[in-house]
């Protein structure tokens, strides 16, 4: 048995063409995880509907490019320890093949397995990264502390990433039969309607265009200069959604960039795009290395942060309501569209932690809901890296959020667009009508003031 989990494309999938190669029948399948669409323990959903509806996509894509070949995706709404246990049992199935996960939860989950049924074999490869594991010039557990120590040592392997595969030219045929608990790919017609036109189409194709296009139309070369803007679609690659699932890998990426500037020549901004996949990259190998401890309160150090849950704050953030209009409108730009900008990633962030005394974990949860291009290293290591609790020795990041509003929108048009100020309330929190014991500024409040 194949299981996709986020590498869902043919091409350049080493873990893929190593099941083809030794298994002469294959079972290709995917599970939709009920768990994605239930609340967590934040109370939030792990897959909200404009990246359910990208996965669909995708997995549409990736099933009609199989069946161009006579194969095709078989599709469970049941998590996969169910359906991978089901299948041993039922069919003899011993052998799994799939791509390792960053996930605490996912590697888990093989490992149960494992335990439940030792004869059951899990053949893993990493599909998700630049470098193989062999290939990093530190074991896991020597992972540089900082991304400055990890870019130093590896920023000039470039050129040993090794080359992207093109897709296999045939997938074998599956000798199971049809399960009871397959279902087929949510069409269109049955995914929530959206508010506005989706930004990203899923998918290998989409994602391949999207390259392409990106590229030649040479933002490469002015993406240092933009990278940091608030909207425009161009600004940044938007290489995220599609690398998030795996529907392009970032040695295709890093392939077409070298290629770009052999033509074109390189430059900073070029260089910067390679920069850039080196974060993720170290995102990556962070979470393979401290598992649960991505997801704690404390992250990978031994402080707590001074913050707490206030559900009313929370809510304001999530809803755009807080008294910052830049911090409302990049909320109802999240809201709105499924993406957000670094920039106001970083802005929205460090309000949460700072400015709202937040629980940094509540907001990552919220992320991974609204995100399109959620991935699970880059996001909760960026949001323990801005609560000061991950990978940066400075502890705590603090914007100055009127600063960065003159700097990244001089003429207010991005929060105008986004509607920051219409809703923005001038008290972080509710007052009560006796306004006891701490509203002591107004005049009918001036008896109280002098309460002890
Ligand atoms: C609080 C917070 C949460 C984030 N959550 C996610 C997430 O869930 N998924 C995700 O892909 N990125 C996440 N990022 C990183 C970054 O904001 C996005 O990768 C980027 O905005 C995506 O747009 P782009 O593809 O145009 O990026 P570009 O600026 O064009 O960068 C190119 C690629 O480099 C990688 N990259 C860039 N910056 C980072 C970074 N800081 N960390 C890791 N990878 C990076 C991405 O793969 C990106 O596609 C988060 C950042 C913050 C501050």
């Amino acid at each position: 048995v194949y299981l996709f989990t986020n590498d869902l494309r043919l091409s350049d999938n080493e873990s893929l063409r190593k099941a083809l190669t030794h298994e002469p029948q294959l079972t290709l399948l995917f599970c939709i995880n009920p768990r994605w669409h239930r609340a967590n323990r934040f109370g939030r959903r792990m897959m909200g509907e404009k990246r359910y509806r990208f996965l669909c996509e995708t997995l549409q894509c990736l099933r009609s490019r199989l069946n161009v070949h006579g194969q095709t995706l078989r599709c469970f709404y049941a998590p996969p320890e169910q359906v991978l246990a089901r299948l041993h049992v039922a069919y003899d199935v011993s052998r799994i093949y799939t791509s390792i996960n960053a996930g605490y939860d996912e590697k888990i989950m093989a490992k149960r397995l494992r335990d439940q049924y030792p004869d059951l074999n899990f053949i893993e490869t990493h599909t998700h990264t630049l470098f193989a594991n062999d290939d990093l010039p530190f074991s896991l557990n020597g992972l540089p502390k900082t991304f400055s120590a990890f870019r130093k040592k590896i920023e000039h392997l470039r050129e040993a990433v090794r080359s992207p595969q093109p897709a296999p030219p045939a997938y074998g045929q599956s000798d199971l039969p049809e399960l009871e608990c397959q279902t087929p790919i949510p069409a269109e017609e049955s995914l929530t309607a959206l508010d506005s036109p989706p930004l990203f189409t899923g998918g290998e194709q989409a994602g391949q265009q999207h390259l392409h296009h990106y590229l030649s139309q040479r933002h490469a070369s002015f993406y240092k200069e933009t990278r940091n803007a608030l909207d425009d679609f161009h600004s940044s690659t938007k290489f995220s959604p599609w690398l998030a699932q795996g529907c392009l890998s970032p040695r295709q990426i890093l392939k077409a960039l070298n290629a770009y500037e052999l033509e074109h020549g390189a430059n900073e901004s070029s260089y910067w795009i390679y920069f850039e996949l080196l974060w993720r990259e170290y995102f990556q190998w962070y979470s393979h290395k401290h598992g649960a401890k991505l997801f704690a309160f404390s992250g990978i150090t031994e402080r707590k942060p001074l913050t707490s849950f206030y559900d009313e704050r929370f809510k304001r953030w999530c809803l755009g309501r807080t008294p910052f209009p830049i911090i409302n409108a990049c909320m109802n730009q999240l809201n709105n569209t499924g993406y957000l900008s670094n920039r106001g990633r970083q802005l929205v962030a460090s309000c949460f932690v700072n400015e709202l005394a937040l629980d940094w974990r509540y907001g990552a949860a919220y992320f991974e809901e609204q995100l399109i291009d959620y991935d699970v290293a880059a996001n909760w290591g960026n949001w323990q890296y801005l609560a000061g609790v991950g990978a940066d020795q400075r502890g705590l990041r603090r914007f100055n959020l009127e600063k960065q509003a003159s700097t990244y929108d001089p003429d207010g048009a991005f929060t105008r667009k986004w509607n920051g100020t219409a809703n923005a309330e001038q008290n972080l929190d509710s007052i009560d009508a006796a306004s006891w014991p701490l509203d002591v500024g107004t005049d009918t409040n001036k008896q109280s003031s002098t309460r002890p």
